[in-house]
């Protein structure tokens, strides 16, 4: 075997084409506000909040202050057995209460992949306590993502992501769904058999796939399915959970009652790695009763101490500074600029639902070209599948900002599409 050469960095970012972007890879040293900044000074417009996830902004003094305090007094202490601690707790205890499940409880981890194993998992459990052991299939939708651990993996609805690994899905018992027909739905779950069926999982929008908002009625028919064949309802917020379209949860703007919600990335605004699942009572109550079992899905970090008091403050934060009805406001100015793109024929399509944008170009303007001229140029997007450019930047946008990305856009296409000719 041999070793190529200029191999870059000994980091290797396992979500890169490596051939690609060796020799241009942009470190990020500093962030502030809605800005971060190159190792070499340039600053860009976060207009992705990262990956989706740094809702309140970089560099908040206030946040660092809260790390800190929490490390001097208690950098964390598991939550296995009879231990439990203190900010663990009372994180759980402020999610419940945003929650739309009533009586909900709380299960934390370290991020959204985890999120995801351990509401698959759990459905599963669930049905196997409750003399169901057929229940095991897993179903998602066509261009979901759920985060890459092999659980997520095995449900990805975007195929690049389940595929390379020798089977059809690395955890067994999982197919896939239309993502805009709900009478298609229909027919996958009496094709599968609903005896069959342990859960469905949907993100209420779908981020990686593109930008997708939910078709009207959709979310509603998918609860309607379980609701009627006794399958578990999971969304997943890792995306829109605590305020991207303007609520703490997409449940709540669509209606919608899931029986497990995954969450994870705006929880802390990526100040520390937090995730977990909110799960409603039908499903935790067999797991309290004498006589049950463990459910057995703790690690290191469940309830990590200091991961919590972070969570806790970018809450507040979210709070005090009113950033849901922020959301709800950027999401208006938004549309307005994006329904303006409408006569533009290099534009296909162009979607929005809070403060998550997606543009669709035509296949022969590339997306990761467009946003490549963009960052020349000081404004983060990112291309995703289905040649889209993704917006959603912090929550603390102005709304100069948003216009301005968004006419960044549209220069960047000029250039592309120039060099197309
Ligand atoms: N679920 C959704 C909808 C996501 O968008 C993501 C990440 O982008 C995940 C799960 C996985 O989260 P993480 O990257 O924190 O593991």
């Amino acid at each position: 075997m041999t070793t190529p050469a200029n191999t870059g960095s000994a980091l290797w970012s396992a979500q890169a084409h490596m051939p690609s972007v060796l020799g241009r890879q942009l470190v990020i040293a500093r962030g502030e506000g809605n800005y971060v900044f190159t190792t070499d000074g340039q600053r860009l417009f976060d207009g992705t909040a990262g990956l989706w996830h740094a809702n309140i902004g970089h560099g908040r003094e206030e946040m660092a202050e809260a790390a800190a305090q929490q490390m001097r007094t208690l950098e964390t202490y598991h939550v296995f057995g009879r231990y439990l601690n203190d900010r663990a707790v009372e994180l759980a205890e402020k999610v419940a209460s945003l929650s739309p499940i009533a009586d909900a409880k709380i299960i934390l981890n370290s991020g959204g992949s985890d999120s995801i194993d351990v509401a698959l998992k759990l459905a599963r459990r669930y049905w196997q306590l409750q003399g169901r052991p057929e229940k095991t299939m897993i179903l998602s939708r066509d261009l979901a993502y759920h985060g890459l651990h092999a659980y997520g993996t095995s449900v990805a609805g975007l195929d690049f992501n389940r595929e390379g690994y020798g089977t059809d899905s690395l955890v067994p018992d999982t197919a896939r769904f239309d993502t805009h027909d709900i009478e298609q739905v229909r027919r996958t779950v009496a094709e599968i058999g609903p005896h069959r069926i342990a859960a469905i999982i949907a993100e209420p929008v779908q981020g990686t796939g593109g930008v997708i908002p939910p078709a009207p009625g959709y979310l509603e028919g998918l609860q309607q399915i379980a609701d009627e064949h006794d399958i578990l309802l999971i969304l997943d917020e890792v995306i829109t959970g605590f305020g991207r379209t303007g609520h703490w949860f997409a449940a709540q703007r669509y209606g919608i009652r899931p029986h497990i919600i995954a969450m994870a990335k705006g929880i802390s605004s990526g100040y520390s790695a937090v995730g977990g699942i909110i799960v409603a009572p039908e499903v935790w109550a067999p797991f309290y009763r004498t006589g049950a079992p463990i459910y057995r899905h703790g690690t290191t970090y469940s309830g990590h101490a200091t991961s919590a008091a972070l969570a806790l403050k970018n809450i507040e934060i979210i709070e005090r500074e009113g950033l849901l009805d922020r959301v709800l406001h950027l999401e208006g100015v938004l549309h307005a600029e994006l329904d303006a793109l409408a006569g533009d024929d290099r534009i296909e399509e162009t979607r929005v639902a809070g403060l998550l944008g997606g543009i669709q170009l035509r296949p022969e303007l590339s997306a990761e070209r467009v946003t490549d001229a963009m960052v020349d140029e000081g404004w983060i997007a990112r291309p995703l599948r289905g040649n889209v450019v993704q917006i959603s930047p912090p929550f603390t946008t102005t709304d100069d900002e948003l216009r301005g990305i968004v006419a960044a856009t549209v220069s960047a296409l000029d250039v592309v599409a120039a060099d197309a000719k």
